[in-house]
């Protein structure tokens, strides 16, 4: 498991563990358009250390509408998600449309020519850490032959930071959902609740901000990005909120 951090120093055209900054987009990929018309604000991305389990050696773009700011959810959580829903989130677990896009790639491609102009950049450290697993509740998963580590991560919590890697921190029950190609979303990285990134002073405060000068993702929600192991679309990803 990795933490992210907040680093320091400049950002240059080129670095890869950034907010804001210039994304490093998959070959092909123009920077992502809201629903509503708007060009998205590249929030952070970061290379996956080659050591995470499935993600490791990607590329990770995060990017949201500066003007819709919503919490994606649903009463009925978990389940298989349809066709395209990269573009075309189902309904049912918000509004209007795609107002976030997040992409990973393993493309050699060069970092865009415009850099992310709603937000201070800043570079991003990401280090490795040693993953906690909190278990609240084992009841006889232990009494069969399964391996421990299996069963730990399968109905524990990891710690509640902001990580690449390791085991989700869920603050409501735990939620999984199927990719249209058939596999099994898999857990990449977390966000706490609130957290926040340095706009540009000049830029409008966020609708529904949580704190003035900052914008966040999802109104503020925890967030845990879950993306298709068989990497079958690059934005083959999905943000789960919870609070
Ligand atoms: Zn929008
Ligand atoms: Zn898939």
């Amino acid at each position: 498991m990795y933490l992210v951090r907040e680093g320091s120093g400049p950002v240059e055209r080129g670095a890869r563990d950034t907010v804001g900054g210039w994304p490093i987009l998959p070959a092909g990929e123009p920077w992502p358009v809201c629903f509503c018309g708007e060009r998205m604000i590249l929030f952070f991305q970061a290379d996956i250390p080659a050591d995470v389990a499935v993600f490791g050696g990607e590329h990770l773009l995060v990017f949201q509408c500066p003007v819709h700011n919503e919490a994606v959810s649903a009463d009925d959580m978990s389940g298989e998600l349809p066709e395209r829903f990269w573009d075309e989130p189902p309904r049912r677990y918000h509004g209007e449309g795609a107002f976030w896009r997040i992409m990973l790639h393993r493309d050699d491609t060069d970092p865009a020519v415009e850099v992310e102009p709603y937000l201070q950049p800043r570079v991003l450290e990401v280090g490795r850490a040693t993953e906690r697993i909190t278990v609240w509740s084992l009841g006889d998963a232990l009494l069969d032959d399964r391996d421990p580590d299996e069963v730990f991560a399968a109905r524990g919590d990891g710690v509640d930071e902001f990580k690449i890697g390791g085991v989700p921190c869920w603050a409501q029950e735990r939620e999984s959902f199927t990719c249209p190609c058939g596999a099994e979303l898999r857990f990449v990285c977390q966000l706490p609740e609130n957290t926040g990134f340095d706009k540009q002073p000049h830029q409008p405060e966020q609708n529904f901000t949580f704190g003035p000068g900052e914008y966040g993702l999802f109104l503020g929600n925890m967030v845990y990005i879950f993306a298709c192991p068989a990497r079958c679309h690059p934005a083959a990803a999905w943000p789960v909120n919870q609070n």
